[in-house]
């Protein structure tokens, strides 16, 4: 039997550790830092990089990436375990070196970076001296990929990008941007586009608009709306083979997708938390809160719901260790992607709810946290894909019936059991 919902007691530790720091050292840093992802603020950087080094000494940074780049290289089952911890906190994730888009984009020039574009975007990134950008979706439709009009042409030894990028988050502090764009027009839609790095300070982009979203309290918008003119990159800027694009983007998207709903765990779990505590410490009409079982109900439903997805992502990220291949876990990642905006939504409801007025107000995060459940229905791709994604990848190999009526109504499935056990029925019959 292989079943286990037990965690080593080594690790029990350490995520012991990660929780109590988390919550001591890096939550009031949310507080007072506008932007954990600003390597140019310096009060983020007086606050967090001290932290960051904590981190360092624990041997807890960059977990995601194995040790050749300076992680730890622990599989998806045990960086759950620890993004449930970081997903608490706005900061987290950057003092412990896993924040997205960085750690995906990480990936993607560990695999197919040259030594020049390791050396010089990929290991300042990897340290957070830098941070990066995916810039993929396009202001005319971001959901069908095959539809994108931004075009990269080769000219002599250099690429030159032309097109307009939309929601290009973090693109404000970002050192360079990894961006998608047509490359073989003539190939099939799947074929046809590449992945290049783009330095952020190169001639030709422009940032049209930041954009910011509902909830986010930051002065300027950190998802621009970017405009590609003859932008001119190195050929060996191009990662990846020409064409091989949404390969070379599903190396992180599926990475990507799942780390986000490790975190989601952990913002549903704090959500639930105050829940709690609010429902023992408010009374109305001589009791409790948590007396009332109305109330008591939205303290169920919270937790059915973060238990069921929490086992989902958990048996997704073992699922992509056992396997080690993403294809394989498609449908898996799918079904995590599209479960996670409702569980937030529903939980960070309920806890305006029962928090009344206060819960609706600015002193409490959870009218952010309903926007939030948008961003996750939306961020690497609609729920909607995800979910027609997951049912035919569900659907795949089941035949269908043939005849007016399915093989499995009560009638055949009588008849059939009569004939089997006619003997039987016969011996029994006879008894009477
Ligand atoms: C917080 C946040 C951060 C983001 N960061 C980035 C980033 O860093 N880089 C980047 O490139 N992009 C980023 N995006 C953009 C994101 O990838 C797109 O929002 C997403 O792909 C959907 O594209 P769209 O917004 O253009 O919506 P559309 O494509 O216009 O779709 C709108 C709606 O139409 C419906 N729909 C679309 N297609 C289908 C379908 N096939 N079947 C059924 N219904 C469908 C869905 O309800 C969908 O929500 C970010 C988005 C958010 C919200």
């Amino acid at each position: 039997m292989g079943w286990d919902f037990e965690t080593d007691p080594d690790v029990a530790q350490e995520l012991d550790w990660v929780d109590e720091f988390v919550r001591t050292e890096v939550e009031p840093v949310d507080e007072v830092v506008t932007h954990a992802w600003d390597v140019h603020d310096p009060v983020r950087n007086a606050l967090i990089k001290p932290l960051q080094q904590v981190v360092r000494d624990k041997n807890l940074w960059a977990c995601h990436l194995g040790p050749e780049l300076g992680g730890k290289g622990y599989g998806q089952l045990r960086l759950a375990l620890l993004n449930e911890r970081l997903g608490r906190s706005h900061s987290a994730p950057v003092v412990f070196g896993c924040q997205a888009p960085d750690s995906g984009n990480a990936e993607i020039l560990a695999h197919y970076g040259t030594n020049h574009l390791k050396k010089t975007f990929l290991e300042p990134l990897v340290a957070n001296e830098i941070v990066s950008c995916f810039s993929m979706t396009e202001p005319h439709g971001g959901s069908d990929p095959t539809g994108f009009r931004t075009t990269a042409v080769l000219d002599g030894d250099e690429w030159v990008i032309n097109g307009e990028k939309w929601f290009s988050s973090h693109a404000l502090f970002a050192d360079f941007l990894i961006v998608m764009a047509v490359t073989e027009p003539d190939a099939p839609p799947h074929r046809s586009m590449s992945m290049f790095v783009v330095p952020a300070d190169i001639p030709g982009l422009e940032r049209v608009r930041d954009v910011s979203v509902w909830g986010h309290e930051e002065p300027v918008g950190t998802h621009q709306y970017l405009r590609y003119t003859d932008v001119r990159v190195p050929a060996e800027n191009l990662l990846g083979e020409r064409g091989a694009g949404f390969a070379v983007a599903q190396t992180r998207l599926g990475g990507g997708r799942i780390h986000h709903a490790m975190r989601t765990v952990g913002l549903v779990g704090s959500a639930f938390e105050m829940m709690k505590r609010r429902a023992v410490s408010r009374t109305t009409k001589g009791e409790r809160l948590a007396d009332k079982q109305l109330v008591q109900e939205m303290i169920a439903d919270t937790w059915i719901q973060l238990e069921q997805f929490r086992l989902l992502v958990l048996r997704t990220a073992w699922r992509i260790d056992r396997y080690n291949d993403y294809r394989k876990v498609r449908a898996d990642i799918s079904a995590v992607k599209a479960a996670m905006p409702k569980v937030l939504l529903d939980a960070s409801s309920r806890a305006i709810q029962i928090h009344g007025s206060l819960g609706i107000s600015t002193e409490l995060p959870f009218g952010k946290w309903v926007m939030e459940s948008f961003h996750m229905g939306l961020a690497d791709g609609a729920t909607e894909i995800h979910k027609v994604n997951l049912a035919q990848a569900l659907l795949r190999g089941t035949e269908p019936d043939d005849g007016l009526f399915p093989p499995y109504i009560r009638p055949t499935l009588r008849a059939r059991a009569h004939d089997r056990f006619a003997e039987v029925l016969a011996a029994a019959a006879d008894d009477d």
